[in-house]
């Protein structure tokens, strides 16, 4: 099983985007490094503006200036884009049809759910290419 290590920092960051941005949906990405058994280690947490011209409560957008924007931040920081975490508003971290539809190989895709601007379930995906499906991962917070 994949797994991907957030420190409680990091993690309550995602927590506190989340609840901030209730009713709407936050979005960010993850960066950090790949360690030896494949597990990926968050080091930083960048927040992305939601860029959505839909329905911000239940779509969030990540732009190609953003993904760039993303990248060479990695590289200057010598660390790796590890993947993204967005929130879903009162609804459980499952991943849509909309997330699987742009969801990259490689990455890490984590799911904060909010209810009543809440921090509740929150799980973490990786897209399989064999099936075309997301692979829950082990999120594992310390
Ligand atoms: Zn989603």
């Amino acid at each position: 099983m994949m797994m991907i290590i957030v420190s409680k920092i990091h993690f309550s960051e995602i927590e506190f985007q989340s609840t901030e941005a209730y009713p709407y949906e936050c979005c960010g990405a993850m960066l950090g490094t790949v360690l030896d058994d494949g597990s990926k280690e968050v080091l930083t947490c960048v927040s992305v503006h939601n860029q959505s011209t839909e329905d911000k409560r239940r779509r969030f957008k990540i732009t190609d200036d953003d993904y760039r924007f993303l990248e060479s931040k990695a590289d200057e920081l010598k660390m790796t884009l590890l993947g993204f975490y967005h929130s879903h508003p009162d609804h459980p971290p499952e991943p849509s049809e909309t997330d699987l539809k742009y969801a990259w190989p490689f990455f890490s895709y984590i799911i904060q759910s909010v209810y009543d601007r809440k921090p509740d379930d929150c799980k973490s995906f990786e897209l399989s290419l064999d099936t075309h499906t997301f692979i829950e991962e082990k999120l594992v917070i310390k």
